[in-house]
């Protein structure tokens, strides 16, 4: 964004509010160059989502990118691309929800595993277990450990229920 006042390219965002209709955002910046604050509206889908890698690098949020991670972590569960799709789509809409611009990859593994875990357990520890990289058994435990939990609380509600 390029302040209206002196042309300086570089701004802070001191708010951000998403219109009524959803498909635009509100954003009070200011200058760093001249501190003069300035509004802007930017469509949604404009709005750049930046994806902090673990080496601190930076690279636009590529959902094709996540769709290949997934196919190949459920690819012998025969899991619909449209699930997957379904799951990014979620994972994109909160993602710009929340405002931010930069997000880590650490943090959209983490979603796509919680949201994963929801579809299909074999591939939750296929995708965890690459994205993890787990260096050791141990680690690959405590990704499992996860996983009974949620057994549990199925059978407690089914007890209560019964
Ligand atoms: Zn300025």
């Amino acid at each position: 964004m390029k302040c209206p006042f002196c042309g300086y390219l570089d701004s802070r965002v001191i708010d951000s509010r998403q219109t009524e209709e959803g498909s635009t955002i509100r954003r009070r910046r200011e200058c760093i160059a001249c501190e003069k604050r300035y509004t802007t509206y930017e469509k949604l889908e404009d709005v750049p989502l930046l994806v902090v890698k673990r080496d601190g690098s930076r690279q636009l949020f590529d959902r094709s990118k996540i769709i290949n991670g997934l196919i190949r972590a459920g690819g012998k569960q025969k899991i619909p691309l449209a699930v997957f799709e379904e799951l990014v789509d979620s994972l994109e809409r909160e993602l710009r929800n929340s405002f931010t611009q930069e997000v880590t990859s650490d943090e959209i593994g983490q979603r796509v595993l919680a949201k994963l875990y929801e579809i299909d357990e074999v591939a939750y520890v296929r995708f965890a277990s690459v994205y993890h990289k787990f260096k050791d058994i141990n680690d690959f435990k405590e990704a499992l450990a996860k996983m009974p939990q949620k057994r549990e609380r199925t059978e407690k509600r089914q007890r209560a229920e019964g």
